[in-house]
């Protein structure tokens, strides 16, 4: 099992080295980003195209037929503006504010350049279309009554209300280990996840930079976890909240936790900043999202990944660790 798993890890990291040799050719954006992007947008446009003439034609008139091009749209927007204010508000405050004064250590000493946010936001405002896609699929499954969504009263103040946003995330969490696991396997990473793995050091524009299948496989999730799970709509806002942060803060290109984390049994079963900087960099070790419980069982976390943190949090710049490339 572990020789298999070795033998992935080489070919992703392989191919992540083919990605940099290519990367520092400095090759045009748009059309990669087109052919890989395009044939999956166009296919869900022309399956909604369908799904509409066909009710028209037939003279169904279904009510869900006719609302899902709104559902689309607000999360589609709603989407959109979460990944602007996360994601720009990172970037303002990190890459135009804060870097200027010296005060934080890049965790990589070369910053991310403009080409790679520019392909970093084109890939995040694709996958919104998917994620808006998979609300549509929310939004039927409600109506349909197969995903169990529950309203009304004060949810603040239910037991149950946490111990849904608390499973919500423990779900979410060893769900993304293991579709990320998956996603490293040769055919995988080569065809859907190396989108992701382009950037090298990832900025927080990268929080949603997929193919468009990996925005697929993030975004099923939550249907997934709503037909066992009953949720209340504010139990997918902090959900979400949560997720956005961690996704945003574990492409910031820089620590915010102290020094002393990683050393408190308290604290260390958390993912930090430099984890999934790490991700970026070594390619075949941190899998995790937001907890170090999985890395840990597995053996997946890279060997320095405490000694590369204290490097960074003491503000030291020269990382000792090898790059993939
Ligand atoms: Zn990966
Ligand atoms: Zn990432």
């Amino acid at each position: 099992m572990d020789v298999v798993a070795n033998k992935l890890n080489v070919e992703s990291q392989a191919i992540a080295e083919e990605d940099l040799v290519r990367e520092k050719r400095r090759k045009p954006i748009l059309r990669p980003f087109l052919k890989t992007v395009a044939p999956w947008l166009g296919g869900l446009f022309l399956l909604a195209a369908a799904i509409t003439i066909v009710d028209w034609a037939l003279g169904w008139h279904l009510q869900v037929v006719a609302r899902a091009p709104t559902v689309f749209a607000a999360v589609y927007v709603t989407n959109l503006i979460r990944y602007l204010v996360a994601a720009g508000g990172a970037f303002l405050l990190f890459y135009v504010l804060l870097r200027r004064t010296g005060w934080l250590t890049p965790i990589q000493k070369k910053l991310a350049e403009t080409p790679d946010m520019r392909r970093e936001i084109f890939y995040s405002i694709a996958s919104l279309a998917i994620f808006a896609g998979v609300g549509v699929l929310v939004y039927l499954g409600k109506v349909a009554g197969i995903l169990q969504f529950y309203y009304g009263g004060n949810p603040l103040g239910q037991f149950y209300f946490w111990f849904s946003v608390v499973a919500m995330i423990l779900f979410h969490d060893a769900w993304f280990y293991w579709t990320h696991r998956l996603l490293h396997t040769k055919v995988l990473y080569s065809k859907v996840h190396r989108i992701h793995h382009l950037s090298h050091n990832p900025t927080p524009w990268a929080a949603f930079a997929f193919h468009p299948v990996e925005a697929f496989v993030q975004a099923i999730v939550l249907p997934i976890a709503a037909i066992f799970l009953p949720m209340h709509p504010l139990t997918v806002v902090f959900w979400m909240l949560y997720m956005t942060g961690m996704n945003v803060f574990g492409h910031l290109g820089f620590e915010l936790f102290p020094s002393w984390f990683l050393r408190s049994r308290f604290s260390n079963w958390h993912n930090t900043g430099v984890h999934h900087n790490m991700h970026h960099r070594c390619v075949s070790s941190n899998y995790g999202l937001y907890f170090n419980l999985w890395d840990q069982w597995l053996g997946t976390n890279h060997p320095d990944y405490q000694a590369e943190f204290e490097r960074v949090t003491a503000g030291c710049a020269e990382s000792a660790i090898e790059e993939a490339d």
